[in-house]
C-alpha cells in the first residue's frame, strides 16, 4: 500500500506516518513547515521515521506542487496538512488559512479526480459545529463555526463532498475533538499547561476554566483515520472523539497538578473570541459505520502526554 500524508511532520500527521510505516505502508509525506511553531519540533516529531526506507519526504507547499504526478500509484490519501489554531485566524492572516487549508485542499482534491486513489480522508474539525446548545454535536447538527478557521476547516469539507458527488472522489471527512498527547502542539491548551507547571511559571487560563471539551487522544484519530481509509464508505462525514467523557478544563488542570506532583500558579483572563464553550462529540455514527472505538483513557493519554513534554522541558 502507498500513502501520502499532507502535514506530515505535525503533531498528528507524524503519529499517522508512524503507524502506517508500521502497517508496512510506503509513505510520501508532504510538508511545507509553515513557521506556525518551530522547525526543530517538527524535526523531533519525525526523529523516530525520517531515515525508514519506505519513507519519502516532499519539502513543498501543497499550492506549489505537481499533485497529479505526485498521485501516481498512490493508494490512500490522509489530508492533516492546514493552517491549524483558532485565535490567529483573525485579521489579515486569514489569508494563511485560505491559502493553506482550503485553496491546498481543493488542488488536492482536483488531482484526485484523475487518479486511482482509494480512499481521501480529510482532517475536518469541531470547530465547525460552533458555540451551540445542542449538545452532544451530531453530525446533522446545523454547522455555524464561529472563528475563521472553523470557516476554513468547513471549506474544506464541503469541497470534499463536492468532489466526491459529482466526480466520485472516495472522499470521508472526520471531524476531530481537541486532540491531545505525545507531541501536541505548542499553541494548545494542554501543551501550554504542562510546560508552565512543569517550568513553575504562571499559566493562563482564558474564562472561567468551567469550558469543557470532549478530547481524544491522537494515537485514537490515527485509528479513525485507517478505519476511515479501509472502510467501504465515501461521502460521509464522522465525528471523532474521545474516551466519552466531557472534560472541564480546571479538572484537566487539577488532574495535571497530580500527575506531575506540583500546583499550578493559575490566572484567569477574558475569553478569547472564536473558542467555544462546550463541546461534546456524539460517536454513534462512526462506532456503528467504522467500528471506531476509541481505546486510550483521558487520564492514560494526559500521563503520556505529560512524560512526552518532560522529555522536552526537563
Ligand atoms: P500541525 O500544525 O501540527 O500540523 C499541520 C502540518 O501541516 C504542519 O507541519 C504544517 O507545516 C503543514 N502544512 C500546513 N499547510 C500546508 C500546506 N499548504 N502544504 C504543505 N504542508 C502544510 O497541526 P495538527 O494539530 O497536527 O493538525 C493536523 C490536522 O488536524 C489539521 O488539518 C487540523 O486542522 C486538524 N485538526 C486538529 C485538531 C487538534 O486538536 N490538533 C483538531 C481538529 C482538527
Amino acid at each position: 500500500m502507498k500513502s501520502l500524508v499532507t502535514g506530515t511532520a505535525g503533531f498528528i500527521g507524524s503519529t499517522l506516518t508512524e503507524k502506517l510505516l508500521k502497517k508496512g505502508h510506503q509513505v510520501i509525506g508532504v510538508d511545507c513547515f509553515i513557521n506556525y511553531y518551530a522547525r526543530s519540533l517538527k524535526e523531533n516529531n519525525m526523529s523516530s521515521f525520517i531515515e525508514h526506507e519506505n519513507f519519502t519526504l516532499i519539502e513543498e507547499n501543497l499550492n506549489d506542487l505537481d499533485l497529479k504526478e505526485l498521485l501516481k500509484d498512490v493508494d490512500y490519501i490522509f489530508h492533516q496538512a492546514a493552517q491549524a489554531g483558532v485565535r490567529s485566524s483573525w485579521g489579515e492572516d486569514f489569508e494563511i488559512y485560505t491559502h493553506n487549508n482550503i485553496m491546498g485542499t481543493q488542488r488536492l482534491l482536483e488531482a484526485s479526480k484523475e487518479s486511482d486513489i482509494k480512499k481521501f480522508v480529510y482532517a475536518s474539525s469541531s470547530s465547525v459545529y460552533g458555540d451551540t446548545d445542542q449538545l452532544p454535536m451530531k453530525e446533522t447538527n446545523r454547522l455555524q463555526p464561529v472563528s475563521p478557521y472553523g470557516v476554513s476547516k468547513l471549506a474544506g469539507e464541503n469541497l470534499c463532498y463536492l468532489y466526491y458527488k459529482n466526480f466520485n472522489v472516495p472522499t470521508v471527512s472526520l471531524r476531530y475533538f481537541t486532540v491531545f498527547g505525545e507531541r501536541q502542539r505548542p499553541d494548545m491548551a494542554f501543551h501550554i499547561f504542562i510546560k508552565a507547571i512543569l517550568q513553575d511559571k504562571k499559566l493562563t487560563i482564558f474564562g472561567d476554566g468551567k469550558q469543557s471539551r470532549n478530547f481524544t487522544h491522537v494515537q485514537d484519530i490515527v485509528k479513525a483515520n485507517i478505519l476511515a481509509a479501509e472502510s467501504d464508505f465515501s461521502g460521509e462525514i464522522f465525528n471523532i472523539g474521545g474516551d466519552g467523557k466531557r472534560v472541564v478544563l480546571n479538572e484537566a488542570i487539577d488532574l495535571m497538578e497530580e500527575i506531575i506532583g506540583k500546583k499550578a500558579n493559575r490566572e484567569y483572563q477574558k475569553v478569547v473570541k472564536g473558542d467555544v464553550k462546550h463541546t461534546s462529540a456524539d460517536t454513534s455514527k462512526a462506532k456503528e459505520m467504522l467500528e471506531y472505538e476509541p481505546e486510550v483513557k483521558f487520564e492514560e493519554g494526559l500521563e503520556r502526554e505529560v512524560e512526552f513534554l518532560k522529555n522536552l522541558y526537563q
